[in-house]
């Protein structure tokens, strides 16, 4: 059973093999169990009905909120082939009979629909005239009042599946459902506990940071720029806050557009649709942003202001990185915000137990903020997970920063907040202890104060930020609203009477999250082509992922591209000669000899990868080799590959510092002529120097005479 759904993954969506928990989840489906698969987001849920669809006789309904998805995901299965629709409220009239006659007589094999359909009659009673096999229902938390985003539309699901004969199999997905959400939605789909698969949490790639105590738009600011090119999502908590933080990262040059509710859907649309097609890097929205967004190559997802709790923050987090690639998920911490989730919780229109049931879960969301543990051991063991391991690579396992002894800086802090009658918020504060001449300051007569401009080697912006330090570790107690008056706490009263020392640990570094690479760029730019002449978004042609493995694999062919993950034979057909044109072009200019493969056509691109991945790196083991006194000829027939392949692991070996005498791949006679050569076309690019040169006289004797050169 399991052969044939994993040739569809092969010929249909190019991927070799079944991640976690996809194959069960298949298997039962395909066995008409109902099954509840809990997976995380980016974990491919979407193929555990897709490839079902594919086998099943009739069609497959597929029931989700996410109305602005559906386009994008029917798009995306009618590249690779397989013939869907989406039924919502944007279809109206001559377009919707259609669909739905099309869907009568058999055209579809999936058929995404709003839950909001399922209360139309008509709706229902074409279903009693078609063979429905299978029920996905995609965000099946939405059916649990306990979730964070229960709909109740969602309950109509039910009304559906029964209404079906024969009764339909149900597969409910969800990717950030606790226990007690699991357990609701098996109850009302009546879903058997051994039919429940949970894969884990875990997200491999993204690597969770949570950065306090220091200055919000100078961090946000150095960090968009730093990864300029990158795509990436800014959570505020309010409209306000969206419109400011769109004008700072505008102001510093960066592609960057904007979502609240307080805009017209026109203008929302407008840079959603920018964000999608690579137009701009950035998106500065509130919670009201991403629900839609199938987006694959988001490369990080920043947190200006914690969310209301655990479920929503990892839910937006984990928008970064569904393509499996590194991504950050960074939280800007400020205990004071979580004034304004308590406010919004007590505003609302929820019974008390609820209410109660919320404000628990905001305890949890600081708690996050406040560990000095593992943040991904944190996360999963909040969704249910018993013993997570620690990770190893968020940013509190990896931080290695030195502490400073700050105590006397602090002294001071504290001093002119208590000299100042503990009345007054953070800006104010620092104009005292700088010096400031401000006006106000004389009014309330500060200025005669002894603690007046004591900190007056630092700029306001520089003690203010202490300020939020002191504050994220507990010496301060913000009261409630949007400028909050500072108070000491008794930590504070302990620093003042020197029976506490105060350390700050230098500033969270900013590292790129992506290497460069010229190739990728090249494929990047002629995929946005493709998909702009196509009006789709570019991740529908290919993911990041794909782009990756073409620029690291260089394939010479249509057989060797086809063996690239996220290569399928739609897509081969439709883009292959495309990208093989480019990655040839590239190869060309740069004097790149690649490699034989040498694998038959039907390896998988996991063994290839697999082999230029083995522990040592291939280049160091022809290194040593090399350094045992064998001649590339005897490497390379030793290791039964080709000579080039030999040559090209020579010339990765000075990135690692592993030094290759060069003088010896370059005979003696021929490096005047080089040098001339070289003097002539100049060193940028291969193909003009070999122009010039006698042909025996290959690509990789010149590639050695410029190491040498530059030794
Ligand atoms: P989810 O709905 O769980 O968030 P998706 O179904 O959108 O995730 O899948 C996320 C990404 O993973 C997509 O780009 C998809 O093509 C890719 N993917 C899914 N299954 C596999 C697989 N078996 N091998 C490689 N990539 C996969």
């Amino acid at each position: 059973m399991l052969t044939k759904a994993k040739g569809f993954l092969q010929s249909y969506f190019g991927f070799d093999e079944f991640r976690r928990g996809q194959d069960t989840i298949i298997r039962k489906v395909l066995e008409g169990e109902d099954t509840l698969g809990v997976m995380p987001t980016g974990g491919g849920k979407s193929i555990c009905y897709q490839i079902p669809a594919l086998s099943l006789r009739g069609i497959t309904i597929v029931v989700s909120p996410l109305i602005s998805l559906m386009k994008d995901q029917v798009d995306a299965l009618e590249k690779a082939g397989i013939p869907s629709t989406f039924i919502n409220s944007t279809i109206k009239g001559a377009e919707m009979r259609e669909r739905m006659s099309g869907l009568y007589s058999g055209k579809y094999k999936l058929v995404y629909i709003a839950p909001e359909r399922l209360e139309t009659d008509y709706f229902l009673r074409l279903l009693e005239e078609v063979h429905v096999s299978l029920v996905a229902i995609d965000e099946a938390h939405c059916i649990s009042q306990w979730g964070h985003d229960f709909r109740p539309s969602y309950l109509l699901i039910r009304k559906l599946i029964n209404k079906i004969k024969p009764k339909p199999t149900v597969l409910a997905l969800t990717a950030t459902a606790t226990p007690q959400v699991r357990e609701d939605i098996r109850q009302l789909l009546d879903i058997s506990a051994d039919n429940t698969i949970v894969t884990g949490f875990e997200r491999e790639n993204l690597r969770f940071h949570v950065v306090k105590g220091q200055n919000r738009d100078l961090f946000l600011t150095d960090y968009v720029q730093k990864n300029s090119g990158q795509a990436g999502i800014v959570y505020a908590a309010t409209r306000k806050e969206v419109e400011r933080l769109y004008q700072l990262l505008k102001a510093k040059g960066i592609g960057v557009g904007k979502y609240h509710a307080g805009m017209s859907e026109k203008q929302r649309d407008r840079y959603q649709e920018q964000f999608l097609y690579d137009d701009i890097d950035v998106m500065v929205a509130t919670n009201a942003f991403g629900m839609g967004i199938n987006k694959s190559n988001v490369r990080f997802v920043i947190h200006y202001h914690i969310p209301r709790n655990m479920e929503s923050y990892y839910q937006e987090a984990g928008r970064a990185g569904r393509d499996g690639e590194e991504s950050d998920c960074i939280l800007l911490f400020a205990p004071q915000d979580s004034h304004i989730q308590s406010f919004l919780i007590d505003q609302s229109e929820m019974d008390e137990h609820r209410k109660e049931n919320e404000f628990g879960k905001l305890r949890k969301m600081m708690a996050y903020g406040h560990t000095e543990s593992c943040l991904q051991q944190y996360i999963l063991h909040y969704f249910g997970e018993e013993d997570p391991p620690v990770c190893g690579k968020c940013g509190n396992c990896t931080d290695d920063r030195e502490q400073v002894d700050v105590t006397v800086e602090a002294q001071m802090v504290l001093s002119c907040i208590r000299r100042m009658n503990e009345r007054f918020g953070k800006t104010m504060i620092a104009k005292v202890l700088t010096g400031s001449a401000d006006h106000k300051i004389r009014s309330f007569g500060f200025d005669r104060l002894s603690t007046y401009g004591i900190m007056k080697d630092k700029t306001q912006k520089e003690t203010t930020e202490f300020i939020d330090f002191l504050t994220a570790e507990g010496y301060l107690r913000p009261t409630d609203g949007s400028y909050p008056i500072l108070m000491l706490t008794e930590m504070a009263g302990d620093v003042l009477r020197g029976k506490e020392k105060v350390m700050r640990k230098e500033k969270v570094r900013i590292a790129q999250i992506v290497e460069d690479n010229m190739l990728f760029e090249v494929l990047r730019q002629l995929r946005k082509e493709i998909a702009d002449e196509e009006n789709v978004p570019p991740y529908i042609i290919f993911s990041d992922v794909t782009l990756k493995e073409m620029s690291a694999l260089l394939p010479r062919n249509e057989a060797e591209l086809m063996q690239v993950k996220g290569v399928g034979e739609r897509k081969l057909e439709a883009y292959g000669q495309a990208f093989l044109k480019e990655i040839n072009k590239y190869c060309e200019e740069q004097g790149i000899e690649r490699p034989e493969v040498g694998l038959p056509i039907g390896h998988t691109a996991k063994q290839r990868t697999g082999r230029v991945s083995s522990k040592e790196p291939s280049h160091h083991i022809t290194y040593r080799m090399l350094k045992d006194g064998l001649s590339i000829a005897e490497i390379a027939a030793e290791r039964g590959v080709a000579e080039r392949t030999i040559e090209g692991h020579l010339l990765k070996c000075p990135a690692d510092g592993l030094e290759v005498d060069w003088s010896e791949f370059v005979p003696k006679e021929y490096e005047p002529l080089i040098q001339e050569a070289v003097e002539q076309a100049g060193a940028e690019r291969l193909t003009p120097i070999k122009e010039l040169l006698p042909e025996e006289i290959s690509f990789f004797m010149i590639r050695a005479y410029l190491e040498k050169q530059k030794a």
